[in-house]
Parts: C-alpha cells; sequence; structure tokens
C-alpha cells in the first residue's frame, strides 16, 4: 500500500473513504465469523429492519499517533461496553466485546497510512456501528444484523484556535425520561437535526436539552455532555436517566478526583443555577472539551455570559482538557488500562 497523500493539516470532520474496513453478520441467532473488506457499500433488502423501524445503534471513538510513534486508542473497552447496552435497549444482539475490539485493532493495522501524524493533532475517527439488515414488516426486531466499523480521517477540532461558543436552550425536547437518551443511538440524532438547523439559523452554535418532564434541568446537547464549573473551583456534571454516559465525561472525573484532588459534584443541576457557574463547556470525543462562552434562553429573554467570556477556555476547563489530552497523547501517566496501544 502506497504512503497516501493527504493534507493533513487542513483536514475538517468530514467523511472521506479509506482502504479496509471490518464486517461481521449477525445471522441464524448467532455472529459469524468478522474480517476486513475494501467494499464501502452495504446493500440492503428494501424492506430491512434499518429501513423500516430505525434498528441502529453506535460509537465514536479515535486513534491517534503519539510524539513517540506509537498508535494508540483511548480506552475503547467502554465503547465496546457502551455499545453492548444501546444494542439491548432496542433488541438488538449486542456484538461481543472481543470482537469489537478486535475491529478496532484491525481496522487501525490495516489503514496506518490513513493516521494522520502527531504533529497535526488530528487522528483517525472510527465508526463502529450495528443496524438490522433482515426483513421486517410487522413491528417486532429484525433476525438479521451487521457489524460495521470504518475509519476516516479527521483534522485538529481546534486548528483555528480554542474558541468558546454560544449555545441556546432549545425549544424541543431531546429525549424522554424513560426514553433512548441514554444510549448512542441514530434515532437520537435524527430528531435533533431540525432543532440543530434552527439553532445555526438564529445564530447559535448547539442546542443545550432540559429535562422535558419540568424544563428545569440541564440535560446536554444533541451530541455532547455539559460540564459546568463553579466559582471555588467544583466540578460539576449533570445527572439524568436520559443523558448519554459520555466517556469524556467520566474520564474528566476521574481526573478531576484522583489527579487533580477537586471536588466533584454528579447531580441534577437546575438551569436557574447556570448563571452562577464561572466555566462552563461541552465535552465529548471530537473537542474533548469545548468551551461555551455564553448561554442563551429565548423563551425567557435570558443570556447567561459566563465569566471567563468570548475569548479563551476557563482555567479549570483548561486544567481537566490540557491533563485528558497529556493522558492521551501518552505525555501524562493516566490511570491503568486508559491507553490501548495498536501493535
Ligand atoms: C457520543 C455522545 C456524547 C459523547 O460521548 P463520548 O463517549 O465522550 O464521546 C455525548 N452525548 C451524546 C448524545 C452522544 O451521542
Amino acid at each position: 500500500m502506497s504512503k497516501v497523500n493527504l493534507d493533513w493539516e487542513s483536514l475538517g470532520f468530514a467523511y472521506q473513504p479509506i482502504s479496509q474496513r471490518y464486517v461481521a453478520n449477525f445471522k441464524d441467532g448467532k455472529w459469524g465469523k468478522g474480517g476486513l473488506t475494501d467494499n464501502a457499500n452495504v446493500v440492503l433488502n428494501e424492506c430491512s429492519g434499518i429501513l423500516q423501524y430505525c434498528q441502529q445503534v453506535f460509537e465514536g471513538l479515535k486513534a491517534y499517533k503519539t510524539k513517540d510513534g506509537r498508535t494508540v486508542t483511548f480506552r475503547p473497552d467502554q465503547n465496546a461496553k457502551r455499545m453492548v447496552d444501546s444494542a439491548k435497549r432496542i433488541e438488538m444482539p449486542p456484538v461481543p466485546e472481543e470482537m469489537f475490539m478486535e475491529a478496532v485493532d484491525e481496522v487501525v493495522r490495516a489503514n496506518k497510512d490513513w493516521i494522520p501524524p502527531f504533529e497535526s493533532g488530528g487522528a483517525l475517527y472510527l465508526r463502529p456501528y450495528l443496524f438490522a439488515t433482515g426483513p421486517v414488516i410487522g413491528v417486532k426486531p429484525s433476525d438479521e444484523y451487521q457489524f460495521r466499523l470504518f475509519g476516516t480521517p479527521v483534522g485538529n477540532y481546534f486548528k483555528n484556535g480554542v474558541k468558546p461558543i454560544t449555545v441556546c436552550v432549545a425549544d424541543f425536547d431531546r429525549a424522554a425520561p424513560r426514553g433512548t437518551g441514554n444510549i448512542k443511538a441514530g434515532l437520537n440524532y435524527a430528531m435533533s437535526l431540525y432543532p440543530y438547523i434552527l439553532a445555526h439559523q438564529n445564530g447559535f452554535d448547539e442546542n443545550m436539552y432540559l429535562d422535558p418532564a419540568s424544563r428545569t434541568y440541564v440535560e446536554e446537547t444533541g451530541g455532547a455532555n455539559i460540564l459546568f464549573v463553579t466559582k471555588d473551583g467544583t466540578l460539576v456534571t449533570p445527572k439524568s436517566n436520559s443523558i448519554l454516559p459520555s466517556i469524556t465525561r467520566r474520564s474528566l472525573i476521574t481526573i478531576a478526583e484522583d489527579m487533580l484532588g477537586m471536588k466533584v459534584e454528579h447531580r441534577p443541576v437546575k438551569f436557574s443555577e447556570v448563571g452562577d457557574f464561572a466555566e462552563a463547556g461541552l465535552c465529548g470525543t471530537a473537542a474533548v472539551i469545548c468551551p461555551v462562552g455564553k448561554i442563551v434562553d429565548r423563551a425567557n429573554n435570558k443570556e447567561i455570559c459566563l465569566p471567563s467570556g468570548m475569548d479563551e477556555m476557563g482555567p479549570v476547563l483548561t486544567k481537566l482538557y490540557k491533563t485528558l489530552r497529556g493522558i492521551q497523547m501518552c505525555e501524562i501517566e493516566g490511570p491503568k488500562g486508559w491507553i490501548h496501544e495498536v501493535k
């Protein structure tokens, strides 16, 4: 395979097909042997479960180069476990954790020339997903499924510098109290697209969703958990059954408590408290932490300007960001088992 020649510095976040992807099929009640393919297309029956009743779950993680030339992924076992939980909730056969881990390693190895160099700050974004292939017309779970995992090279999220964003309180709800907000499923994204486009049309970067039952508590955005820091430096993260358990957020909580000696509160957060916080940010695999400078509640004509401002990330989130990035890049020693080297 020839070394690919991409302009690593100007990569954004867009799909770019690369050499190999992993495919495995579930049929007759069991998983078949998975393997690599160079075929980026999927051929489906017109009545397959994914096309009719939207049985699909997915994950997102990154493989990247460290300064000393190693190729690593960050806590892929947590993605494997979360995809098992997601699959169960919509009656899909979970992908065995060993198969998930094998797929990650095989795809990374087979596409090593597509991993952006360390200096670029980019990564090979990996997208594992599971969907119903078997036909269903009466409403029931499908009998057949496919698990795929592809990679696509992405650029440095902050290549133009870290810039705080403005979020608005969404007029719509993301997830019902006992619904599917806590699993990573495409269906949670389909319904977020309309409010997402609306937010952009109104000049905002993201939507902040409130709890649908009372619309008084903070949940998360369409694709990232929310972090707050109090004026005395406590990390506060919203707790609710309909928030997706972000691996980034859980890792930041561990870092804050065990490495930085910070106080952490993982609890329901009232929207009415938000004006008292010193810093706010979004967290997820894509950016690790993206600072929020302003939160606008249009329905009540209210604008909350975080004291950390619109020019930079606040000091506490910066410290958390640098520590997690340092661990991911193998420049800081993190908790055991967080770094998975692909050899
Ligand atoms: C994927 C996702 C996140 C972030 O999770 P990470 O594991 O940190 O990448 C947050 N919220 C939603 C709704 C998501 O789908």
